[in-house]
């Protein structure tokens, strides 16, 4: 990238589509002296758990860490709620100076007496990693003692990047699904890896794969609970939508349960009509490949125009996109396609080789990709590409917002779904409303033109 970084560590994780040859570094540790927009492995394991809605969440380390709630990340139950609170054992001086053992079983104690829950996670942070609390004996006693299940997730902050979390997450739920014996398969069932049910996302998926005669065993994790895990090794097939957090998980259940997995994804009208022909292709049942394209056909009809009415607005934009894995920035750029916007920037917090190709093969010459960018960075080449709107989360949106561009958030805290037919209109009236808000008449550029 000739454009000057003042980091030039940086220079292998960026480059320009067309320019040169992509074979851009990623799936590494972020470098030093950066400021990152990863999340830290801890957080990166809560994501994934926290949806597990009769799980007891145990935050063992300093107030701080456990200020990553529910309530920032609105996955929806349709039973417990247990998953709403977010417990702490508030590590403080004395802890970490006499070790914070102690403190965690009673911790458990406490919450045992109170709520009854059959299942804990309890979360390594930072100083636990670095005062050396064995985690795995304290919960190893205390399922005993109460006869529950208690599964320690090895999280420290500083272990590695947000991948390591997700590894830690999928670690944690192996040893929550692996069964004594082996469980029967249920025919033309799925297990749905990767969506956490934001806004009932979930549930969405679930009716269209009801609907072609798929029936959904398992979902990881959104919705669900200790029973509903521990059957995950009854299904006969596993479609992930998250790869970043899962792929680990499907590997491994592939490998030990001799379960398959296949990679979809059901954002946008053609990627959701794309997964669930995949689907029924697998099956190679055509009775379900005849609903599958009757309910594609259905839904194309009446969502065409509506998307078609807000493409009309979109003359001319231009997106800049910055999410947590590959597979969905894959998904974003032909979702932009399709209601008209050029996707000049692209980046992901996780992403890796095999998808940053794929994305090296969709986008336009003159794209920037970059892989752990930092918001110097995201600035600068937001500006130089005259991005008119950011896709990212939460760390994102006052970046777009100082530089007087619209946003969307892709991420967490959203409270609207983006799965599905009924995501594709969501997307599209939000991208409407954000980039041709009334606002932009009050905004001015540095050089004094209004925006408007
Ligand atoms: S980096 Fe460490 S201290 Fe910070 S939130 Fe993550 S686990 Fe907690």
């Amino acid at each position: 990238m000739e454009a000057a970084l003042d980091i030039k560590e940086r220079n292998p994780f960026i480059a320009t589509k067309g320019k040169q040859k992509v074979s851009l570094r990623c799936d590494a540790d972020s470098i030093s002296g950066c400021v990152s927009q990863r999340a830290c492995v801890y957080c990166g394991a809560r994501v994934v758990l926290n949806p597990v809605t009769d799980a007891a969440h145990l935050v063992h380390g300093p107030i701080g860490c456990s200020s990553y709630t529910w309530d920032i990340r609105g996955s929806l139950s349709s039973g417990d709620d247990l998953y709403r609170n977010s417990f702490s054992t508030e590590l403080q001086e004395h802890d970490v100076i006499f070790g914070g053992e102690p403190k965690l079983s009673r911790a458990i104690d406490e919450i045992v007496a109170k709520y009854q829950p059959k299942l804990f996670f309890v979360y390594s942070t930072c100083i636990v990693g670095v005062i050396g609390d064995d985690l795995e004996a304290v919960c190893k006693r205390s399922a005993q003692k109460h006869g529950i299940t208690i599964i320690p997730v090895q999280s420290s902050g500083f272990i590695g990047n947000k991948s390591a979390g997700y590894r830690a997450a999928c670690d944690a739920l192996l040893r929550l699904i692996t069964p004594e014996q082996p469980l029967p398969r249920k025919a033309n069932s799925v297990n749905y890896l990767g969506d956490f049910n934001l806004a009932g996302e979930a549930w969405i998926i679930r009716n269209y794969l009801t609907e072609i005669g798929v029936s959904v065993n398992s979902v990881f994790t959104g919705d669900s609970n200790f029973d509903s895990l521990r059957e995950a090794t009854a299904g006969s097939l596993n479609i992930m939508q998250c790869a970043g957090s899962m792929t680990y998980l499907a590997t491994k259940m592939q490998d030990e349960f001799q379960i398959p997995y296949l990679r979809v994804s059901f954002l946008g009208m053609e990627d959701t009509a794309d997964s669930l022909r995949k689907i029924a292709d697998y099956f190679g049942d055509p009775a379900m490949l005849a609903r599958a394209e009757m309910l594609i056909a259905r839904e194309t009809e009446a969502t065409s125009p509506i998307i078609a009415a807000y493409r009309g607005h979109f003359n001319g934009k231009k997106a800049a996109v910055y999410v947590g894995g590959g597979f969905k920035a894959i998904s974003l750029i032909k979702q932009f396609r399709e209601i008209g916007i050029e996707v000049v920037l692209i980046g992901t917090q996780t992403g890796r080789p095999d998808e940053y190709d794929t994305i090296n093969d969709l986008v336009n010459d003159g794209t920037v990709i970059l892989d752990d960018a930092n918001p110097a960075e995201l600035e600068r080449f937001m500006t130089q590409q005259g991005a008119d709107l950011l896709v990212g989360g939460v760390k994102e949106r006052p970046l777009a917002y100082k530089l007087g561009i619209a946003f969307i958030d892709h991420n967490h805290d959203r409270k609207h779904p983006l799965s599905g037919y009924i995501g594709a209109v969501n997307f599209a009236k939000e991208v409407y409303s954000t980039l041709c808000s009334p606002v932009w008449n009050y905004i001015y550029d540095w050089g004094g033109e209004n925006r408007g």
